[in-house]
């Protein structure tokens, strides 16, 4: 069965566990989608607030404001730690060449003064060592900080979106946004922003230093300034598109390997290792070459930089030289000069480098707050309906719906099922069995009629209230990674021991997990492979029994495992059904027999309902479902037939 992103939302929907931190364990059989996936579109979302680029920067602050005396705290390093980095310059060219050495004129050294500039350069490199340490440490705390907020707050939005974002995403986009856009702006907000500020103020504070010095040389090096400036910038552009193809790239051979990965017994029966692996190789020689031309480009850069930076070094060079032999430039002036300039081209580089990534964090602020935005299911909205108690009447009253407009699924159904009836529903593949379940649980709306519960229409209940009164249980027995325990008692986390033990008992799961070593504190291994299908379904089972539910779905719940599974479930079930509603979707006919109603559903309604006898004896689409089925069977041979002719 494919199992895409929407599958395992349905179960933790179900489960009500989006909220108890369970882990999805995600069983698959076979690779993620038959059909080509489609990217997430939150903009058919209707958007909460508007989050527009230019706002997104603003916004990322205000997840900062809270953590202000980090700020406060960062901001102090990298001004400091800028302070003490132009000093430099400064000792060296003024007090060390000037007064020690004389500036040149040997009669006039003054080596008494040596001590003191080893003491300031020691001073000063002391200083910018602390100040370095709290800019490192306080950023690397008020990044973290924010991005946690952040991270929480986006990974909440996505699992309370809609089922038909999950429907029609790749399994990795979504995680994508929890993950690699989160990381995006934590590596901005930890490394980049402080540095973004720093070479800010190193490019101010030299600018500054650098007219204080020597104005005429300083109006030599300013146009060579803005120059480096447009080009690093002209640059930045092409490496931004070709970057975002190497992101592009990353991610599909990411899909890819993650697709292969999950789907891998597939891949090893049908032996398409080979081509798999060509594909893959494919794929990465594709970045590969992506790759190098970023770099190819990047050193061309590189070079076109330290061009400029050069020429600019000649040219204070061609004019300060005689000025310094005629004595109207200081050689400490020139010499502190020199020094203020490297430290002005250098953060102007790093400067224009870094406001890519920053523009970058800011592209992934924009995609993280989309999800935030995106309008979500509310669990609890005032006003709702919150039954004490649900009998378990459900009437689906003239219930039209399509997953697409103009094509409905289900037209016109009307149903009505009692409280503690167990009824089975069947049809042929693909006629809307799973959708009567999916707008039960309403992780879609009927386009035209009304699902009632105990007589409240359903979308007048809370949705909490509504979910945590069916339990479900499908044919892909998806479980958590945790122990059996955490699985069971997930959905229910006030459950005692007891309870998870009863429950187990109710779903013939018990006897075989207390035969395992570790009981109930078993860990389901690497996505459960080490219980087979049968005994994860029973866990599943238990775990929907925990939640004591009024309503109790199986959608093919059973379809998946052998004869001996199937009596224990089945037997399990007959016990619960007596307490409950209970709705069974289910291929396999001997799995329905006993239902007290069959529904045989065919064109998007209802075309047979009663019991098996009654609809047999019918002679219509339930009985050739039926003997289709028995035909599949080994019969055992008759008497006739045993007898020689
Ligand atoms: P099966 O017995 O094979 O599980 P079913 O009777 O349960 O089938 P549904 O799963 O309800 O059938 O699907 C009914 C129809 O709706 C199918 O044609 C299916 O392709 C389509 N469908 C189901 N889920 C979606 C979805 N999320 N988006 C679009 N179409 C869907």
């Amino acid at each position: 069965m494919t199992m895409g992103g929407g599958t395992w939302v349905k179960i933790r929907r179900a489960l009500n566990a989006e909220n108890l931190g369970l882990r999805w364990d995600g069983t698959s059989s076979e690779i993620a989608s038959a059909e080509e996936p489609v990217e997430v579109d939150f903009s058919q979302l209707r958007a909460r607030g508007k989050a527009r680029t230019q706002q997104t920067l603003w916004r990322l602050m205000s997840y900062v404001r809270p953590h202000w005396p980090y700020a406060v705290g960062v901001t102090a390093a990298i001004v400091s730690g800028a302070a003490l980095e132009l000093v430099q310059p400064w000792i060296l060219g003024f007090i060390l060449i000037g007064d020690v050495l004389g500036g040149g004129n040997l009669s006039r050294a003054n080596l008494g003064l040596l001590p003191w500039v080893v003491l300031l350069l020691g001073v000063t490199f002391g200083f910018k060592q602390v100040s370095s340490f709290f800019k490192g440490y306080l950023s690397e705390v008020l990044g973290q900080k924010t991005v946690h907020r952040l991270r929480s707050e986006v990974y909440q939005s996505i699992e309370h979106l809609p089922l038909h974002v999950f429907d029609k995403s790749r399994s990795g986009e979504l995680v994508s946004r929890v993950v690699s856009d989160v990381n995006e702006v934590e590596k901005v907000m930890t490394e980049d922003v402080a540095n973004v500020v720093a070479n800010g103020v190193m490019i101010v504070g030299s600018i500054g230093l650098l007219f204080l010095v020597n104005p005429g040389l300083a109006l030599i090096v300013a146009p060579v300034g803005v120059l480096l400036v447009v080009v690093v910038n002209l640059f930045k552009r092409t490496i931004k598109r070709f970057s975002a193809k190497i992101h592009e790239a990353v991610a599909d051979l990411t899909a890819k390997a993650f697709e292969v990965f999950s789907g891998i017994r597939i891949v090893k029966s049908f032996l398409l290792e080979h081509h798999e692996a060509d594909e893959f190789r494919d794929r990465s020689l594709r970045m590969g070459r992506a790759k190098v031309r970023v770099a190819r480009l990047s050193a061309v850069y590189s070079s076109s930089v330290d061009l400029l930076t050069f020429a600019a070094l000649i040219g204070v060079i061609w004019y300060a030289a005689p000025s310094v032999v005629a004595g109207t430039i200081k050689l400490g002036a020139l010499v502190a000069f020199f020094g203020l300039m490297d430290k002005m081209f250098k953060p102007l580089v790093q400067l224009s480098k870094d406001s890519l990534k920053v523009q970058k964090a800011i592209a992934a602020g924009d995609r993280i707050f989309e999800a935030i935005d995106a309008e979500q299911e509310a669990l609890y909205v005032p006003g709702g309906l919150v039954p004490t108690a649900i009998a378990g009447r459900i009437e689906f009253d003239r219930v039209s719906f399509g997953y697409r407009p103009g094509r409905n699924v289900l037209e016109d159904l009307s149903l009505v099922i009692e409280p503690g009836e167990t009824v089975a529903v069947v049809g042929p593949s693909g006629v809307g069995k799973s959708t009567i379940v999916s707008l039960l649980l309403r992780f879609y709306e009927p386009t035209s009629g009304r699902i009632l519960i105990d007589g409240y229409p359903i979308d007048r209940i809370n949705l909490g209230a509504l979910r945590r009164s069916i339990g479900l249980v499908m044919q892909e027995p998806v479980l958590f990674s945790g122990s059996i325990r955490d699985n069971i008692k997930g959905v229910k986390l006030r459950a005692s021991d007891d309870d998870v033990v009863r429950a187990s008992q109710a779903a013939n799961a018990h006897e075989f997990v207390a035969r395992l070593p570790r009981g109930y504190d078993t860990q389901i291994g690497e996505r459960g492979v080490s219980l087979s299908v049968g005994q994860r379904q029973r866990i599943a089972i238990a775990r929907a029994l925990l939640k004591e539910p009024s309503i109790l779905i199986l959608d093919e719940a059973t379809s998946n495992i052998d004869s001996e599974s199937e009596s224990l479930i089945q037997d399990a079930l007959r016990r619960l059904g007596r307490r409950r509603t209970m709705i069974i979707i289910g291929h396999r006919l001997s799995s329905i027999m006993d239902a007290d109603r069959i529904v045989v559903l065919e064109g998007g309604g209802i075309v047979e309902m009663g019991t098996h006898d009654a609809l047999i004896e019918k002679g219509g689409t339930y009985t050739r479902l039926y003997e289709a089925q028995i035909d599949r069977v080994p019969r055992e041979p008759t008497h006739d037939e045993l007898v020689e002719p």
